[in-house]
């Protein structure tokens, strides 16, 4: 039988994403588990609020579990939106509304360094939590570019690209995404542990 882990989201994209990438693995979704409660993200950096949501679901449901937490960080703004990057602007997933407060508050700044962050926590068996980080460094666009991908990345131009991650195809994207980077990193662990 194979080993099971809960991924502690029921983005489709993300289970189809790390199930593709561990097929020793049965990955399983918060819906698959029953779990549909309302998992607070209340700490302060990615790790803290990935490690809540990891162990809320080891916790109650028993399962090993796999929970990320991801944002934009602008050095002109020190660091933000950070954690805050869903609801930058109040309301959570409004992304246009987050997108013009961006530029809003980058008006005239020539500064424009910025990189994505993604932290997974892993908590597993009676183990410590372990964790895995992956970033990309880019720079925030003047204006919005490109129609496809969520979020801030009609802005979001990495390093050494000329095209926003919003004009990207997804494979393009996942190939050097924080979030790919981070998935990567826990993959060769988990492949390794097999
Ligand atoms: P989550 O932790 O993956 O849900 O990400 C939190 C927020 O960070 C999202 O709602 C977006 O505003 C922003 N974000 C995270 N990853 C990305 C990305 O790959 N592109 C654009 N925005 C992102």
């Amino acid at each position: 039988m194979k080993a099971q882990i809960v991924l502690a989201s029921n983005n489709a994209h993300k289970l189809a994403e790390l199930r593709s990438m561990l097929p020793g693995v049965e990955v399983l979704g918060l819906a698959d588990i029953g779990c549909h409660d309302d998992i607070p993200e209340t700490a302060d950096t990615f790790a803290g609020n990935a490690l809540l949501k990891a162990r809320w679901v080891k916790e109650r449901y028993g399962y090993d579990c796999i929970a990320d937490d991801s944002g934009l960080e602008v050095d002109a703004l020190a660091g933000a939106p950070g954690v805050y990057s869903a609801r930058f602007a109040g309301k959570a997933h409004d992304d246009a509304t987050n997108n013009a407060l961006l530029l809003q508050r980058l008006d005239g700044v020539t500064d424009r360094r910025a990189r994505f962050r993604t932290v997974i926590a892993l908590v597993q068996g009676a183990d410590e939590p372990r964790y895995f980080e992956g970033t990309v460094e880019g720079t925030i666009l003047t204006a919005p570019r490109g129609t496809d991908g969520f979020g801030y990345d009609p802005l979001f131009m990495p390093c050494g690209w000329t095209r926003s991650f919003a004009e990207a195809t997804r494979e393009e994207k996942n190939a050097v995404s924080h979030r790919g980077n981070a998935v990567r990193a826990l993959c060769t662990f988990l492949v390794g542990r097999e």
